[in-house]
């Protein structure tokens, strides 16, 4: 195939370094506010959304709070802290309200091409799981949020949520589950296509088969990119200049700061984690699971290792999935280089990752033995989620790479920073996302966080046409019930989600 490349780059007023979910979401946002102005995508693949946003490269939960019991943190007088899991639910609702927005506007299209209803699950085994989980429930159905969990310790109810979760169980330990119906799947990839099939209808330059390779500030303060053309042929570079770079290269996002040599990223460094599941495609089996089920992540291992036995719908086919396993693949990207741990390391960053290896044993134990993992131990994990579950119906596959994020910390070197971390110039001329979890379905909240430290002075001006996208930006739910309700039915309703249960 040739690719063609442009004679000629005009300056542009925004320019998107990188095809993911993020890219899309930051280009969605710009082109509402300031349809006006001149926006470019720079990916260095033949399509975009082809890396962690790819529909098989992540795990397509919704992340609302509902669900992962490591958002939610046991305190030793008993009481539990609900603070992480409600502002994951808060960011999500903003999420949700976007994208109906979208559909309404017809950008997005059928609602069910890229989010479908699954319930989500948390499954706890043993007295002092089960304990915290009922502790945990207690707090959380308290909260608007999360008024439609429900709690059962009891076998055959939990059965009846999710049949692979006790068909098979044997034995007296105790178990208990919560169930959310408010819950969803979701297709990043398909999301992200979406979104720039829309953006190239209002003129956004979107350039694929090409690198940002290096970028250096002009004079005026504006940037110039380097940008590598990969004609299949031949390469071709072609410099462009920008008043704003949003580096949304995912796991390459911190690698184009430092070439940026902005301060600001210095101090951030990362290491690879690579990740496997198990996959079911068997429909019999399907058709007896409708959840994500998530369980506890192992001691001193990040959010993102949470087991789960999930649902997925993707091209309105289901399948079963189960992990994350690490994998042994040291790149930060699927398509990248096997020297990116070691070509992102530099002075400023070196002792923070060193410390973080030091301190976290716990960490870099489980990866190893992860990676060293063999299949019987695999199925053994599964097994403890599905009892009854055979090794012929499950294979392992490949997923996306993740760049966990280290932060330089004054007192222990370094240490893991497992949210999502927006950095950005002083000037506001450059700016990044780094951090995987909760990732994806927060972005529009993130990416709003962007555009507030990149755009101050656009605040006001921007905030009514934020409001009719997502129109409860700014109001806490938790204080606000009738109004959570209200618009968590009207986003259901648009988006064919489960509507919350009253009571
Ligand atoms: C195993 C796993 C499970 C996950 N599960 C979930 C989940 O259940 N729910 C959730 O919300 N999130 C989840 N996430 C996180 C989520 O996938 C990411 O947060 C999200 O996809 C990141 O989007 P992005 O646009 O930043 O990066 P990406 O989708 O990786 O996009 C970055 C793009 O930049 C391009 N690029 C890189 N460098 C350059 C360059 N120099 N020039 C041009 N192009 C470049 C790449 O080719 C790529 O297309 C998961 C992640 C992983 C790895």
């Amino acid at each position: 195939m040739t690719i063609r490349t442009p004679e000629a780059l005009r300056p542009y007023d925004v320019a998107l370094v990188g095809g993911g979910i993020m890219s899309a979401t930051l280009g969605m946002l710009l082109q509402h506010l300031e349809p006006s102005w001149s926006i470019a995508v720079f990916e260095r693949l033949p399509q975009v959304g082809a890396e962690a946003s790819a529909a098989w490269h992540n795990s397509g939960t919704g992340h609302a709070g509902l669900c992962e019991p490591d958002y939610t943190i046991g305190n030793p007088d008993g009481s539990v802290d609900i603070g992480a899991a409600v502002e994951v639910g808060e960011h999500f609702r903003l999420t949700r309200e976007f994208w109906a927005a979208l559909v309404e506007e017809r950008i997005l299209g059928k609602p069910d091409t890229f989010v479908n209803p699954v319930p989500h699950m948390t499954f706890a085994r043993g007295r002092a799981e089960v304990d915290f989980l009922r502790r945990r429930f207690e707090v959380m159905s308290a909260h608007p949020l999360f008024a439609s969990m429900r709690f059962s310790a009891d076998p055959a109810t939990i059965g009846e949520w999710a049949p692979l979760l006790t068909a098979g169980r044997e034995g007296t330990e105790p178990i208990a589950a919560t169930r959310d119906i408010t819950g969803s799947d979701v297709d990043f990839g398909e999301l992200t296509q979406q979104l720039f099939h829309y953006l190239r209808s209002r003129d956004v330059e979107i350039h694929r088969n090409c690198e940002v390779r290096g970028m250096r500030r002009n004079n005026d303060g504006t940037w110039q990119l380097k940008v590598d053309w990969n004609t299949g042929n031949d390469h071709l570079t072609r410099k462009v200049d920008a008043r704003f770079v949003f580096a949304g290269a995912g796991g390459w996002a911190l690698k184009l700061l430092q070439k940026a040599g902005i301060p600001e990223a210095r101090g951030y460094g990362l290491l690879p984690v690579s990740a496997r599941f198990l996959r079911c495609d068997i429909p019999e089996i399907i058709a007896r699971h409708d959840a994500k089920v998530y369980g506890r992540a192992p001691a001193g291992a990040p959010p993102i290792s949470m087991p789960h036995l999930d649902t997925r719908v993707v091209a309105g086919k289901r399948a079963l999935l189960f992990g994350p396993f690490a994998g042994a693949n040291p790149r930060f990207l699927n398509k990248g280089s096997l020297f990116d741990a070691t070509a992102a390391l530099n002075p400023h960053n070196l002792q923070p990752v060193a410390g973080v290896l030091k301190n976290n044993g716990d960490l870099v134990r489980m990866l190893a033995s992860q990676v060293t993992s063999t299949r019987k131990r695999r199925l053994a994990s599964l097994r403890e989620f599905a009892p009854g579950a055979e090794s012929d119906d499950w294979t392992l596959v490949g997923a996306g790479q993740l760049a966990q994020l280290v932060k330089a910390d004054p007192g222990r070197g370094g240490v893991l920073q497992f949210g999502t971390e927006v950095v950005a110039s002083h000037d506001g001329s450059i700016a990044a996302v780094l951090g995987a979890s909760p990732g994806a379905s927060t972005a529009p909240a993130i990416l709003l966080q962007v555009l507030d430290r990149c755009f101050p002075r656009y605040h006001h001006l921007w905030e009514p046409r934020l409001r009719q996208l997502m129109p409860t930006l700014g109001v806490s739910l938790g204080k606000e019930p009738g109004l959570a309700r209200g618009t968590m039915n009207r986003t259901a309703e648009i988006l064919g989600l489960e509507p919350p249960l009253v009571g």
